[in-house]
C-alpha cells in the first residue's frame, strides 16, 4: 500500500493535488478539514464543536480529530492506500496516525510538503474565500491565525517524519500540471 501525507501551509494547494493523485494511484483521499466541514453541514454534535475552533483559525482538539480519522480509516481498510491531507496537524495526531498504521499492519510512506511563501498563501487564501463559502478564508486575521499555528504546531510534523528519512518537499509554486507533475516523480521514487 501507499501511504501519503500531504503536507504544506493553508493554501499551498494539497486539495487540488490530493484530487488528481487519487485519480493517478487510486488512494482513499482523507481530508480532516473535508470530514468536519461535512458534519457542520450536518450540524451533527462534532460540527457544532469543530466550527467554534475553525471560525477563529484554531485546531480542533487532538481528542475529537484523532478519534474521526481512526473511524474514517477503519470503515475503509479495502483500499490500495491512503492520501492525508490537512492531517496530522501535531505530533500527538502523528503518533497515533502511526499508532492506527501499525494497528492494520501498514506505515507511512512519505510525507511530501508543498514550498509555498507565506505572502503567496495569504493572497491565495483571500482569492479562494470569494468563491469557496469557507469563512475561514475571508478574514486576514483568521488567515494570518490559521498560518501562526501552521508554522508553530504543525511544522514540528515535518521534522517527526524526517527522523524516520520520510519528510520530501516540493515547490509548491507553478502551475497545477508543474507541481503534479514533481509530485508524481517523488512518489515514484517510493513504489
Ligand atoms: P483545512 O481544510 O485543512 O484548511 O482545515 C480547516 C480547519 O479545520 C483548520 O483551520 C482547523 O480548524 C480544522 N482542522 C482540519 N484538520 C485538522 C487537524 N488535523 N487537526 C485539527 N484541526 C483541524
Amino acid at each position: 500500500m501507499l501511504n501519503l501525507i500531504l503536507f504544506g501551509p493553508p493554501g499551498s494547494g494539497k486539495g487540488t493535488q490530493a484530487a488528481r493523485l487519487v485519480e493517478r494511484y487510486g488512494l482513499l483521499h482523507i481530508s480532516t478539514g473535508d470530514l468536519f466541514r461535512y458534519e457542520i453541514g450536518n450540524n451533527t454534535p462534532l460540527g457544532l464543536e469543530a466550527k467554534s475552533y475553525m471560525d477563529k483559525g484554531q485546531l480542533v482538539p487532538d481528542s475529537v480529530t484523532i478519534g474521526m480519522l481512526k473511524n474514517k480509516v477503519l470503515a475503509n481498510t479495502e483500499v490500495n492506500g491512503f492520501i492525508f491531507d490537512g492531517f496530522p496537524r501535531t505530533i500527538a495526531q502523528s503518533e497515533a496516525l502511526d499508532a492506527l498504521m501499525t494497528e492494520l499492519d501498514q506505515s507511512i510512506t512519505a510525507l511530501i510538503a508543498l514550498d509555498v511563501s507565506e505572502e503567496e498563501i495569504v493572497d491565495r487564501l483571500l482569492e479562494r474565500g470569494k468563491t469557496s463559502g469557507r469563512t475561514d478564508d475571508n478574514d486576514e486575521a483568521v488567515i494570518r491565525k490559521r498560518i501562526g499555528v501552521y508554522k508553530g504546531e504543525t511544522t514540528p510534523v515535518y521534522d517527526y517524519y524526517a527522523q524516520f528519512d520520510k519528510s520530501i518537499r516540493v515547490d509548491g509554486i507553478g502551475s497545477i500540471d508543474e507541481i503534479f507533475t514533481a509530485l508524481c516523480l517523488e512518489i515514484d521514487r517510493h513504489l
